[in-house]
Formats: structure tokens, C-alpha cells, sequence
């Protein structure tokens, strides 16, 4: 049955690094023989019906006939040119796509290779736009405790100082401004004193902060908190009233996971600068986008450089592009907002049980995103074995056991996905 040998799976263990894995002490991790619709095939025959859409990209699906005969299409014509002097069909349209999809005001596209490159790339667009405006000293980033922006340097000086291990790094990483993490939640009634300590750290320090930098709406990879649309509102308020520039990163939030195609629409705000990754291809290919306005783009255009400083090697890679380009249509083909809003119904009728439960410390859902928040941490290897168990994929994190499925999940998969949730923790003994 098995189509991996003992061997190769002791190879993978002594030699391949996986995601915040150990050399000494690895997790397992279980092969993979294929992927079809919302289910993961182990190499032992096992189908898991995948709780997190391969962290949040695989909207449509594994497998989808339309992605995979755009992926064949493009293969026979060019699977990657350098974008330097050279361009191509599937970043035009896909470029014309994204600004179509986000708010007016973003019309200058720059195509990226992952999410954390898009974000080192907005915190670059923000320094170089003070720098050619003359004010080099707005250098630094203000954000929020509990993000999450990516692994490489820029993007981890703004992720949680804690949950970011920043003390490790501290000698190469830039010291950046932190206010407190909102702390309303997502359907609470706003309260002023909230954002009191952001605005106060901008007005003490906005000659030097170039851009406010945060998660809308909903924190990520540092808490999977959801926040008051009103925070943001205020906070996009405050930029405007300081000088500072607004990024939002909509890595994980963007193409409908929160309820609205992007998640700065709850609060019907627009940012200066929006980062986009994972679901852009339906998570077949790497690649992110970051968006700005014409007057950033001119204005970084006007500057020193004469041009914006960065150019990745698979910048605007035409096999990405072309299978995004497919995957965005078939967002906006097979009404992504009615199958969301049938996966919220769902995850919250599904995981209410879990609020019964001694271990369990709080049950949340917004759009395709439910987490079950436990008491105490949780030990990864053992509660996954149990969902696997009942035929689950589900990693958790900290105390945080979360699914955001993909968006073609049926009612009966997503039963089953809750109901396991939901038994593999009243099982778990930590
Ligand atoms: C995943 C994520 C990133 C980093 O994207 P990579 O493609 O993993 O580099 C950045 N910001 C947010 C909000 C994310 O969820």
C-alpha cells in the first residue's frame, strides 16, 4: 500500500528542515501520496479531509480541473522569463485582476514571491516614500503585539516581539514601535481607550515612523484574535491625521477568509499599501503582490533611486500568475461569499460543543475561520494523531486548535471536520 519506504521517511527525519522543526528531535511528519478536492491522501492510504487548506491558500480545492489545466497551458507556453525588460500576458492580467478586486485608490502592483517578500517590499515602498519626500528620519514601523508578518527580517521586527522570539535576534533586528494588541473583540462595542496607546505613539513618534503596519481585523499566526472593525477605523483615522502610511497585510485574510473579499472592508477602509499571498493561486504556486497608490509609486518614483529597490528573480513568475489568474475567477464564478458565509453557519453550530468542554478556554468563528482556544498548550503530536484518527489534518499551535477550510467544503465534510474537532479535544488528555 505505503508508496514511501522506511528509509525515506528516516532521510526526511535526519536531513529536511520543515516549518520551526527540530534536527534532534523532529515531529513527525506523515508522507503524502496525493491530493484530490478538500482531501489529503498519506502515502499508508489514510484520507484526511484538510481543516487548513495547506495554511490558508487552497480555496478551490486540491486537484481542480480548471488550476490544472491552467497550470498545463501555461507550461507549454512559458513557465518563467525574467520580468526585468521583459513581460508577459499572465502579470498583465492578473495585475489588472488585483487592482479591479481591492480598493480605487490601489492601482501600482508589484509581484512578489511569497508573503513575507511582499511585506519586506511595503515596509521598503513606505521608507523609500518618506526618504524622497525629505524625510529620512520616518524610518522605523509602528504595529500591534500579536502579529504575524512572516519569517525573513523585516517582516519578524514586526511580528509579537514574544511569540516572535526577537530576543534571539536581537542584534540584527530593527527596533520597531509596539502598541498593545486591541483588545475588542470583533462584535464587541467599541471602547475609545483601546486605541489610546497607538495614538499616543504616534504622536510622540511620528517623525519617525514611516507606516503603521497590521493584520485587519483578524490576528493570525499570533493569536487567531478577531478585533473590532472600529480599531481599525480609528487607526486609519490616526495615520491619516500624523503622516504615517498604512500597510495592511491581507496575506492571510485576503480573497473572502474573513467574510468580505478583503478584510479592511469591515471597517470600509482603504490602506496605502495592502500585502496579498497564500489563497492568490489557490495554493498550487508561491507568489504575493503588494499594491499601492499612484502617489507612492510616483512619489518613491521622484527619489534618489530613481526607482523602487527590489527585483526578486521570479518576480512576476508567468506560471503563478497564470494559474492565479484562474483561481480569481473561480472565486468570483462559484460565489465565495455564500459559500463563507455557509462555512461560518457551520463552524459555529459545529464547534459550539467545544464550549463545554473543561479544556477548552473560548470557541470563536468569523468567515471561513474557527478556532477553538484551549486552557493550557497543547502537545501538537498527540492531539494531531487524534484528529488523524478521525480522518482530520488540523495542526494546532499553542493553545490554538483553528480550522479555515476550503471554501468547496461540502455540509457533510465540514460535520465531520467540527464533530471530530470536536471529540479529538474531549479525548485529549495534555
Ligand atoms: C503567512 C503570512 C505571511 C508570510 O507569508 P509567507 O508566504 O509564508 O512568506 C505574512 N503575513 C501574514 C498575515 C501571513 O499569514
Amino acid at each position: 500500500m505505503s508508496t514511501i519506504s522506511q528509509e525515506q521517511i528516516a532521510f526526511d527525519q535526519q536531513h529536511i528542515w520543515h516549518p520551526y522543526s527540530s534536527m534532534i528531535n523532529p515531529p513527525p511528519a506523515y508522507a503524502v501520496e496525493s491530493a484530490q478536492g478538500v482531501k489529503i491522501k498519506l502515502a499508508d492510504g489514510r484520507e484526511l479531509i484538510d481543516g487548513m487548506a495547506s495554511w490558508w491558500s487552497v480555496i478551490h480545492g486540491y486537484g481542480h480541473p480548471e488550476l490544472n489545466a491552467a497550470a498545463h497551458a501555461q507550461i507549454d507556453r512559458v513557465s518563467h522569463v525574467m520580468f526585468g525588460g521583459l513581460t508577459h500576458e499572465p502579470a498583465i492580467e492578473l495585475s489588472r485582476r488585483l487592482i479591479e478586486m481591492t480598493p480605487a485608490s490601489l492601482d501600482k502592483v508589484f509581484l512578489a514571491d511569497s508573503g513575507s517578500v511582499s511585506v519586506e517590499v511595503a515596509l521598503k515602498m513606505a521608507i523609500q516614500y518618506w526618504h524622497a519626500r525629505g524625510k529620512p528620519g520616518k524610518h522605523k514601523l509602528l504595529t500591534i503585539r500579536n502579529g504575524y508578518h512572516g519569517d525573513t527580517f523585516g517582516a519578524m521586527s514586526v511580528c509579537d516581539p514574544v511569540t516572535g522570539m526577537h530576543e534571539i535576534f536581537a542584534g540584527m533586528l530593527p527596533q520597531q514601535f509596539f502598541a498593545p494588541a486591541p483588545q475588542t473583540t470583533f462584535d464587541q462595542p467599541w471602547d475609545e481607550s483601546d486605541i489610546q496607546e497607538l495614538q499616543q505613539l504616534l504622536e510622540q513618534k511620528n517623525e519617525e515612523i514611516a507606516a503603521l503596519i497590521l493584520e485587519p481585523i483578524v490576528q493570525g499566526a499570533g493569536g487567531m484574535r478577531f478585533y473590532s472593525p472600529d480599531y481599525l477605523k480609528h487607526a486609519r483615522a490616526l495615520c491619516d491625521q500624523y503622516d504615517v502610511l498604512l500597510i495592511a497585510d491581507e496575506i492571510a485574510t485576503g480573497f473572502g477568509r474573513s467574510g468580505k473579499l478583503f478584510a479592511c472592508e469591515h471597517a470600509g477602509i482603504e490602506p496605502d499599501i495592502l500585502c496579498l499571498g497564500k489563497a492568490i493561486t489557490g495554493g498550487y504556486m508561491t507568489l504575493a503582490a503588494t499594491l499601492t497608490t499612484s502617489e507612492i509609486g510616483e512619489t518613491i518614483s521622484k527619489g534618489g533611486a530613481g526607482c523602487f529597490m527590489h527585483g526578486p528573480t521570479f518576480m512576476g513568475n508567468p506560471l503563478a500568475c497564470a494559474i492565479a489568474n484562474t483561481s480569481l475567477r473561480l472565486l468570483q464564478e462559484n460565489d465565495w461569499q455564500g459559500n463563507v458565509q455557509r462555512i461560518e453557519a457551520k463552524l459555529k453550530s459545529g464547534l459550539a460543543a467545544a464550549r463545554n468542554l473543561e479544556s477548552v478556554a473560548d470557541v470563536r468563528c468569523l468567515g471561513a475561520i474557527g478556532v477553538i482556544e484551549m486552557k493550557e498548550a497543547v502537545n501538537t503530536v498527540e492531539i494531531q494523531k487524534l484528529f488523524i484518527e478521525r480522518g482530520l489534518w488540523i495542526r494546532p499551535f499553542g493553545k490554538l486548535v483553528y480550522v479555515m477550510p476550503p471554501y468547496v467544503m461540502s455540509d457533510a465534510e465540514l460535520d465531520q471536520l467540527t464533530s471530530g474537532m470536536v471529540d479529538g479535544i474531549r479525548h485529549y488528555r495534555g
